[in-house]
């Protein structure tokens, strides 16, 4: 769930509708801040200035009524690791949700939910991997940009240029041809009986596999499994089970040599 009960009141003076969240509304708030959303929350400058380097700035001192840029459930995960309570259970989160809070916890140094929203970003690797880029990218994390990249490899350029900016755009096309490659330098040859380069098992081991990699670069990591499987159309010919097992090792050793994607990005 990501968003937690919100009253709703009239504002006596302008009899207009009033959102608060339940869980911030002390009554002893000096305090209000109002979401994208339009619902407020009635804090403490104490919690804010304590729990974070930046919040709000110097719109904190000034005034009693501060509008964010982040939305409810944002901020209610957000205050949530600025009180003394029970941490928010980001496993629950919406993948929207916890984006905009593990952007918001770096903009506001809030340091109780940096790392904690770090590692949950990295568990999401596979959830939306350009977005987990992007993320990383932009706060210098080069372990989580590394476990998204292979999951990443899938997704057409279009959406790759939709999600990341230039330079991240072309580290991330250099490594997906760095893993295209991996695939298919060449598997080598055993000679068969009689001086035969191949046979008909070959071609039809090989088509099948291929496919299996067809417009999915992000599959070449599960090559073992792919031409595991395929493999068994081989049994009546040990020299193409020899050769597919030849495969199989350049793609490992080729695989090695890929670049991570944090060395090809300016971090
Ligand atoms: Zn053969």
């Amino acid at each position: 769930m990501d968003i937690d009960p919100v009253q709703t009141n009239i504002d006596p003076n302008t009899a207009s509708e009033v959102k608060i969240c339940e869980r911030f509304s002390a009554s002893d708030s000096d305090i209000t801040i109002r979401s994208s959303d339009g619902v407020l929350f009635r804090v403490h400058r104490k919690n804010l200035t304590m729990h974070s380097e930046i919040f709000p700035g110097e719109e904190l001192e000034a005034k009693d009524d501060v509008d964010l840029d982040e939305s409810s459930a944002v901020l209610e995960l957000l205050f949530q690791f600025m009180y003394r309570q029970a941490q928010p259970k980001l496993s629950e989160t919406s993948f929207s949700v916890l984006e905009s809070l593990a952007n918001a916890v770096e903009k506001y140094r809030v340091f109780p939910g940096i790392e904690v929203c770090r590692m949950h970003m990295k568990a999401n690797a596979g959830m939306s991997p350009l977005k987990v880029i992007k993320y990383a990218v932009k706060h210098g994390y080069h372990d989580v940009c590394d476990a998204a990249a292979p999951k990443s490899l899938n997704a057409s350029l279009s959406e790759a240029r939709e999600c990341l900016d230039m330079s991240c755009l072309v580290a991330w096309m250099i490594y997906r041809d760095s893993v295209m490659s991996a695939l298919h330098r060449s598997p080598g040859i055993v000679m068969h009986r009689g001086g035969k380069k191949t046979c008909s098992a070959w071609d039809e081991f090989y088509a099948h596999s291929i496919s299996a990699f067809a417009g999915r670069p992000a599959q070449v990591f599960d090559y073992a499994r792919i031409i595991g499987h395929w493999k068994l159309r081989l049994s009546d010919c040990h020299w193409c089970l020899q050769r597919a097992g030849q495969w199989e090792a350049t793609i490992q050793a080729n695989l090695s040599r890929v670049p991570k994607i944090s060395s090809l990005i300016t971090l």
